[in-house]
């Protein structure tokens, strides 16, 4: 008997992002050999030879602590790294040197908006380890063993189980990776394995009080159902997947035996859409953790600490709520810019340059008050020449933002702006500029692309539309509204295209009432 439940997800992620510091972890071995043949890059120390010494790589100790400090952790004063015990071909010294009861950041949380709520979701951890190396697999069964991925830092990144539903697992991850990548410290690219990514997820019924259901969060020692752990999850999407997938298998169970799904499993993804039982999870206690004799703790004075906050790099979110400020983009034009820095940073000068023109080209007053007073209308032609029609025209001609300066984009927005060109004209200036590097103005002048015509010269031609069109008049007049855009056609035609025809369609329904 299966009966109907009202059931709560309790969602937390392991993330392990792949540190891009110039060597390894614990050796002087380049970092970059995922690029290289298979075990080029590789010595004593990340071979797990006996009797070799590890010695911390600082700039990777830096990087988490900046890293933990931009998901708004504390960095307890001390930490220390430990030895974590396990067997397995990928792993030559048969223990990870890892953190255990002293990481690096504790305590903080990294913010996400979806659908337009904010979610705060806490992040329980952030610790050092080294990388094992990499197994490859081909199918006569033989395995390979590429150990130039051994002994690469990693840092491992734990959530408190916050999360609610796949969608906010997906977006946290995708605000985490943009973080990373703000910060310099890893490509983040989830593909590349620079961002793995491993969920936990158990669910329990909601109380008959929790209508409508809000996310509470699990309180301290509340003790859950147990979870499963999903492995495997290579992309965003794969992400969402496997945690929908296992919702749906964790609720016909609840519904089926009204109880809890089983024991705390591991299971993998299946790209087929199913997660696989592969094996009971371990407990902390079996991996016989013990501090790592070979390295002294770490000390992180509060000063050096508050230089490295101080030095923190604008972060998507900060970058985000300034657009909108000060700007006046909208939050999904700015959530676009802020997907890529380098766009963020092109607007951003288009936006400068543009005042620069519209300061020079006569309009009242200082640029800021110039974009004060008018900045719903610019910030919406930015958004809507960048981020639509530029990039839009970039990729059909396989180009990238360099190919334009953010001084002929802005020209470009002003000539709109001020009416000097119609859209159909401007786009067709753009890809001239993208194709030549002519300026805009030069190009509208040398193509004959400008609107010469002000409100008068388009008034007389549209006076002679109407007196020439007598029956379509008529018609129009009489309801068929289907009409107008044929008078509009024959105006355009008598101007040869220089007329906006949006502006000519006010006009003519004015003037026919
Ligand atoms: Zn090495
Ligand atoms: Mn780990």
């Amino acid at each position: 008997m299966t009966v109907r439940m009202k059931l709560e997800n309790i969602i937390g992620l392991e993330i392990h992002v792949q540190l891009k510091t110039k060597s390894k972890m614990f050796c002087s071995c380049s970092n970059k050999g995922e690029d290289l043949p298979p075990n080029t890059t590789v010595c004593p120390v990340c071979l797990g030879h006996p009797g070799t010494l590890p010695v911390p790589n600082e700039q990777a100790i830096e990087w988490s602590v900046k890293s933990a400090l931009a998901l708004n952790c504390e960095i307890p004063r001390h930490s220390k790294f430990d030895r974590k015990h396990y067997f397995y071909p990928d792993l030559p010294k048969a223990y990870q040197i890892s953190q255990y009861d002293e990481p690096i950041g504790i305590n903080g949380y990294l913010e996400i908006i979806l659908n337009g709520e904010k979610r705060k979701i806490r992040i329980h951890r952030l610790h050092l380890e080294e990388d094992a190396a990499k197994l490859l697999h081909n199918d006569k069964g033989e395995s390979f063993v590429d150990f130039n991925r051994g002994g690469t830092p990693l840092m491992e990144i734990v959530t408190e189980p916050d999360i609610r539903t796949p969608e906010e697992a997906g977006e946290f991850l995708r605000e985490l990776r943009l973080s990373m990548r703000y910060l310099g410290v890893s490509e983040a690219d989830m593909e590349k394995g620079h961002l793995r990514c491993d969920a936990n997820i158990s669910m329990r019924p909601m109380s008959s009080h929790d209508h409508p259901p809000t996310p509470s969060l699990v309180k301290e020692g509340e003790v859950l159902y147990p979870k499963t752990e999903i492995k495997n999850l290579n992309s965003f999407k794969a992400a969402e997947r496997a945690l929908a997938y296992e919702i749906m298998r964790q609720t016909k169970v609840w519904e089926e035996t009204g109880q809890a799904p089983e024991v705390q499993g591991t299971r993998g993804w299946d790209e087929s859409g199913k997660t696989i039982v592969q094996r009971i999870k371990e407990e902390a206690n079996d991996y016989r953790y013990f501090p790592e004799p070979d390295i002294p703790e770490l000390d992180f004075s509060p000063d050096w600490v508050e230089k490295i906050k101080a030095e923190l790099p604008e972060l998507p979110a900060a970058l985000r709520q300034r657009f909108i400020k000060q700007y006046g983009f909208n939050s999904i034009d700015a959530k676009i810019i802020s997907q890529d820095k380098a766009l963020a940073s092109f607007v951003e000068k288009v936006v400068s340059e543009l005042l620069g023109w519209l300061e020079s080209s006569g309009e009242e007053g200082s640029a800021e008050e110039i974009w004060e007073k008018n900045k719903a209308k610019l910030s919406k032609l930015v958004a809507g020449w960048v981020l639509s029609k530029l990039l839009g025209a970039l990729n059909k001609a396989s180009r990238t933002l360099s190919d334009i300066t953010p001084e002929n984009m802005a020209e470009l927005i002003t000539l709109v702006y001020q009416s000097k060109v119609n859209s159909t004209n401007a786009a067709a200036i753009l890809s001239e500029v993208l194709s030549s590097g002519e300026s805009p103005t030069e190009i509208m002048e040398s193509k004959d692309l400008g609107q010469m015509l002000g409100q008068e010269g388009l008034e007389g031609i549209i006076d002679k539309i109407i007196a020439d069109n007598p029956k379509q008049v008529e018609q129009y007049r009489s309801g068929k509204e289907a009409v107008l855009q044929y008078l509009v056609g024959q105006v355009m035609k008598q101007t040869h295209g220089k007329a906006d025809a949006a502006a000519v369609q006010e006009l003519l329904k004015n003037k026919l009432g």
